[in-house]
């Protein structure tokens, strides 16, 4: 497989500067004088902060012309990555279409004056001059003056065919690769047995192999063996055991073997499942050789690595991040370490364990904050930086059994403790993938109401 040739990044993203031409006209950028707002990340938590600082935040300010809002993402394009696992298919399973939408057409609807979207990748951050360099697409470089920072850089997942690593297209390229490649494998393996990995083989699974007659535990003919290694002793950690069995048997009956207390050690080629060093695809759908941690040697013709997602902060200074690696956020979601107007929304903070199930309800927590930090910077007397008057909006880490998973045409879930059936997983998630929920995110229709704070 050929495509445009990423480069690696210090975030160790490949960045975009000859993948894809830069969409927004170049613009100045806000004077010194503007209240100059800086989103960094274009997915989830960064779409929705960006609309709803435009919608609500800002028309609610004094002297609202003064401030501007820039957003910057290596990508013009979101990936709806949660519906990567049925994207993967075919376009029938999930067209394109559906889980793929140009960013800067999304915030067509602001003034100029009040909005810019920049195709950078940010990679360094000074926290002393309140300043954030991006390397842009058009292969310059531009340190950008912030009077508040939300800090939206998210985890990238291993496999480009799981979620954006720098431009979309590399995805796209993998993804119409593996469509047309899957079909003729004899042998896949996955690795890592969270939602991702069970979604993935589940997908596979069902779509290779069909799935197992009434009462019986497999399908009769196994067309491709399906393996799915984790080092776990159990599938799904979020989901209790008697979940985590059920959905091992559910994957059984699409013809996919789980294997525990396993990790894949090495891989030949090493770079196997992934964009190598040199920002090439040529090793996403390589035959690959395996070596486990039991000393088994397994060999297939595709390997996909679905193993935890790693935080896309290797750029920010150190003192920042936890030792996770995860930006060191509280339970108000700001950075205090960071200066004044600085917040961590989304998977790069350290306030919970992360998933978007999660960011509905911490988005909120950092949008009440972000609103009464920005009024009562706009109003207080001059040289008096006390704290806004009122409670904070806070996040309580519960953490509570939440997760949905479809595996083929069944699945199984729970919500805030309550195990759902199968069917209902079916319903809710594994239908079409919520992919009806996603213009929303991205156009900001799921923003339209300013979040209500009584405190
Ligand atoms: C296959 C898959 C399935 C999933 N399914 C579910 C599910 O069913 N339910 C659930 O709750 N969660 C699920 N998740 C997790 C969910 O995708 C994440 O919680 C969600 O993506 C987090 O959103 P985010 O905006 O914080 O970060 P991300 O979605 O990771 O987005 C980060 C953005 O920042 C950009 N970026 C990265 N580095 C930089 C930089 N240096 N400068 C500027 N921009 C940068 C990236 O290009 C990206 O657009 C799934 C994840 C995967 C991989």
């Amino acid at each position: 497989m050929s495509s445009a040739e990423p480069q690696v990044a210090a975030t160790g993203v490949p960045t975009t500067a000859a993948a894809e031409p830069q969409v927004t006209e170049p613009q100045a950028l806000p004077s010194v004088a503007t209240k100059h707002i800086v989103v960094l990340g274009a997915s989830y938590a960064g779409l929705q902060a960006t609309h709803h600082i435009l919608r609500h935040t800002i028309s609610s300010l004094p002297n609202k012309a003064s401030y501007h809002v820039t957003l910057v993402d290596p990508s013009t394009t979101w990936f709806n990555r949660i519906a990567a696992p049925r994207a993967i298919v075919s376009e029938a399973a999930l067209p394109l279409d559906k889980v793929l939408f140009p960013i800067a057409e999304a915030f067509k609807a602001y003034p100029k004056e009040q909005f810019t979207f920049v195709q950078g990748t940010a990679n360094a951050l000074d926290t002393t001059t309140r300043a954030v360099t991006i390397s842009k697409a058009d292969g310059t470089t531009e340190s950008i003056s912030y009077y508040a920072l939300v800090i939206a850089v998210g985890a990238a997942s291993p496999s480009p065919l799981l979620g954006v690593q720098g431009s979309h297209e590399h995805s796209v390229t993998a993804i119409k690769a593996f469509r047309e490649a899957y079909p003729n494998a004899k042998s896949i393996v996955i690795a890592g047995g969270g939602p991702a990995g069970v979604e993935t083989a589940g997908e596979l699974g069902q779509a290779l192999n069909g799935s197992a007659g009434l009462f019986a535990k497999r399908p009769k003919v196994i067309k491709t063996k399906i393996t799915l290694v984790t080092a776990d002793k159990k599938l799904l950690p979020v989901l209790r055991p008697a979940l985590a069995a059920k959905a091992e048997k559910l994957l059984n009956r699409v013809g996919v073997d789980v294997v525990y207390n396993t990790r894949v050690e090495s891989t030949l080629p090493e770079f196997a499942g992934r964009i190598d060093s040199a920002g090439s695809l040529d090793s996403v759908l390589s035959a690959t050789k395996f070596t486990l941690s039991d000393g088994t040697v397994l060999d297939a013709d595709i390997y996909i690595p679905a193993t935890g997602l790693s935080v896309n902060t290797k750029w920010l200074p150190r003192d920042l991040l936890d030792d996770r690696g995860r930006v060191a956020n509280d339970k108000h979601l700001r950075v205090a370490k960071a200066g004044a107007r600085v917040y961590a929304v989304g998977d790069v903070g350290a306030h919970g364990r992360g998933g978007a199930f999660e960011l509905m309800q911490t988005l909120p927590v950092a949008l009440v904050n972000i609103d009464r930090d920005l009024k009562h910077d706009a109003t207080r007397e001059s040289g008096n930086e006390t704290a806004p008057k009122g409670k904070d909006n806070e996040f309580d880490n519960k953490l509570q059994e939440s997760q949905l998973v479809p595996i083929g045409s069944k699945g199984v879930g729970a919500v805030f403790g309550w195990k759902l059936p199968s069917f209902m997983v079916w319903l809710i998630k594994g239908r079409d993938y919520m992919v009806s929920r996603s213009p929303g995110t991205v156009n900001g229709d799921a923003q339209k109401k300013p979040i209500k704070w009584t405190g």
